[in-house]
């Protein structure tokens, strides 16, 4: 019952890219995200050189940081206007080529090919596209997916990671009758529920 208030509501595409257009854009965070420096250990375990993925990815400074590492980073993005000021605000030259298996769908890579974001909706990826990555980082994401497609977007992201893979989900925690969202409210027991 309480995320009753939210469980209807829809943000639509469009909605999304209009954000962007008015530089309606509050939730990037120019500095990055201190959750991951303190939890970048859990990420990477170890292990060097991992496929780490950003579901909707917005700009995240997170994956300039990471792909300096030495990583490789795939993102995806409805907004191109998104995708374009990630590059642009690195210097970073990229490429842009269509996706021959999603239609309207444009990958953007970086020339040095470790940052490689399709802009397109995250229901059209598959691991038969985009393969298979050893890492998530979900800011911004699950909790700006609309309610109602919860379930699917978690079984996506299933397909999408390797059995050892580690993935880091930021939520936040408020009074859903008080905010309407996104971000949304996703309980602890949603999120059991749906990642096990
Ligand atoms: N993770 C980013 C952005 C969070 S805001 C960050 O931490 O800054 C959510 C982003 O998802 C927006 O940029 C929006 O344009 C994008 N988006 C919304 N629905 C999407 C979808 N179905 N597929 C891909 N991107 C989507």
């Amino acid at each position: 019952s309480d995320i009753g208030s939210q469980k209807e509501r829809v943000v639509t595409e469009e909605e999304w890219l209009q954000k962007w257009e008015m530089g309606n854009i509050g939730f990037h965070k120019e500095q990055g995200h201190p959750l991951l420096q303190k939890y970048l250990d859990v990420l990477l375990n170890g292990r060097s050189g991992l496929r780490i993925f950003f579901p909707l990815c917005g700009k995240a400074v997170e994956m300039k940081w990471l792909a300096d590492m030495g990583h490789s980073v795939v993102g995806v993005e409805v907004s191109e206007q998104a995708v374009k000021e990630f590059f642009s605000e690195h210097s970073l030259p990229y490429c842009e080529e269509p996706v021959p298996e999603i239609s309207g769908a444009k990958l953007f890579q970086s020339t040095s090919g470790n940052i490689s974001l399709y802009c397109c909706s995250i229901y059209d990826l598959s691991s038969s596209i985009v393969g298979k990555f050893d890492g998530v980082w979900d800011r911004g994401a699950l909790v700006a997916v609309n309610p109602r497609d919860r379930q699917r977007y978690a079984s996506l992201m299933i397909s999408l990671v390797e059995k050892n893979s580690s993935c880091l989900l930021v939520t936040v925690s408020y009074d859903p009758n008080k905010h309407k969202g996104p971000p949304f409210y996703v309980p602890e027991s949603e999120i059991k529920s749906l990642f096990g």
